[in-house]
């Protein structure tokens, strides 16, 4: 209690001092933590029982404004296990064919999808015709073209549509972001981002390219790629990308192992960056300035985040990611809340459209514009 006491000491005096966003405010993580809570919360439907699923589940039991009150499962056996573990009601509790029924469910909110990429777009599709708002995982889709329809069925069915994006609420990213918003690193020259790790098991669905859409770039990439966005604060104008192999056996036909993508910005600004299923150690931003500079390492795994600029280590403590992000969703869903980078659909077909780019590059050599 004492050490979250503390931390939200240190981060409202950090914020106290900032000419620009503060981060408490940004986060409201006060409101959120210190303070009994009695506003209106999200009723939360998971779909897909994984690895990933059961992270969400765990870290949205300490969320005030995000409660899990739903399953959706192919899996019989999870289905009641997490019943019982989250006292979820069977009327709540749905598998893949019969979970357009939701539609008439009164007590669910919203479905967060947390499937194999390629499954996402209909799905995300079906939940929003079920008249429910949607938490999609990254990659919201497996192109730009697929994310735009789920865009736009989540506006016909005038539900919300938001990508699980989980850095865009965390506190020293956060304080970088507004670092930079407020001229403290100059005019931003380069951003590098590393991200990758060795995968195992050759069979899991992340290497079949059917359910994946594609590999390391899919998957982990995808947070260099949102990470150069949010880091220059600028959407890129070109992109040049080189893939290498040296597993043909594990990493098939249209599924990448590493691929290095370079991206340029209106400013000027550059990114270079590396995503790999077949190297360790690779979780790691810079970011750098005329005037200074930032570099974080973990800068994206699950934490704690760990960083330091030309001022100074990043203090803001760590939370559990998925906690924060869920309260914070719940709040834009219920409230309109206003994120400091955003975490809406449209957001997640901005980088699928780089991504497509990427893919294109690699495959013509070609520097390619992005529009
Ligand atoms: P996982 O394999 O652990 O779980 C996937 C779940 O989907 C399983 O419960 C599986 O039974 C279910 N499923 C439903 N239909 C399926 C089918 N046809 N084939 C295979 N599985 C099927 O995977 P995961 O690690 O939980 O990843 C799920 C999603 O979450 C992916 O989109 C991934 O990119 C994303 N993810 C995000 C983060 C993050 O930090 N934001 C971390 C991990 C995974």
């Amino acid at each position: 209690m004492s050490s979250r006491r503390d931390f939200l000491q240190k981060i409202s005096l950090s914020a106290m001092a900032l000419p620009l966003l503060p981060v408490s405010d940004a986060l409201n993580l006060e409101d959120i933590y210190d303070k009994p809570y009695d506003g209106p919360v999200l009723r939360v439907a998971i779909m897909g029982l994984g690895s990933y699923g059961t992270r969400v589940a765990e870290a949205m039991q300490s969320s005030k404004k995000a409660k899990l009150v739903g399953v959706i499962s192919g899996t019989p056996s999870k289905v009641k296990e997490w019943q019982t573990k989250y006292n979820i009601p069977a009327k709540n509790s749905y598998n893949y064919d019969n979970f357009d029924r939701i539609k008439s469910n009164k007590d669910i909110d919203a479905v967060y999808v947390i499937t194999p990429n390629a499954l996402h777009h209909d799905q995300v599709i079906r939940v929003a015709k079920a008249g429910k708002h949607v938490i999609c995982e990254k990659p919201l889709a497996l192109n730009a073209k697929e994310g735009q329809e789920m865009v736009d069925a989540c506006k016909q069915a005038n539900v919300k549509l938001l990508v699980g994006y989980r850095m865009h609420f965390e506190p020293k990213t956060l304080e970088v972001i507004r670092m930079r918003n407020a001229g403290e690193f100059g005019k931003i020259s380069f951003f590098q981002g590393l991200c990758g790790f060795r995968i195992g098991d050759p069979t899991q669905w992340r290497l079949n390219k059917e359910l994946a859409g594609g590999g390391s770039l899919m998957d982990i990439g995808i947070y260099a790629l949102n990470g150069s966005r949010y880091m220059v604060g600028e959407e890129p104008v070109w992109v040049t990308a080189q893939e290498t192999k040296t597993d043909p056996q594990k990493f098939k036909e249209g599924v990448d192992e590493t691929i290095m993508f370079q991206l340029g910005f209106p400013s000027g600004a550059v990114a270079s960056c590396l995503s790999t299923y077949n190297m360790n150690n690779l979780d790691r931003f810079f970011l750098n300035g005329e005037k200074g500079y930032a570099e974080m390492q973990p800068s994206t795994g699950y934490g704690p985040i760990k960083g330091r600029t030309h001022k100074g280590e990043l203090t803001q403590p760590h939370m559990t990611h998925q906690t924060v992000q869920m309260d914070e969703m719940a709040d834009i869903i219920l409230n309109g809340k206003k994120p400091v980078v955003p975490v809406d659909g449209e957001e997640g077909v901005r980088d699928l459209k780089v991504m497509d780019a990427i893919y294109e590059a690699v495959k013509t050599g070609n520097k390619v514009a992005l529009k």
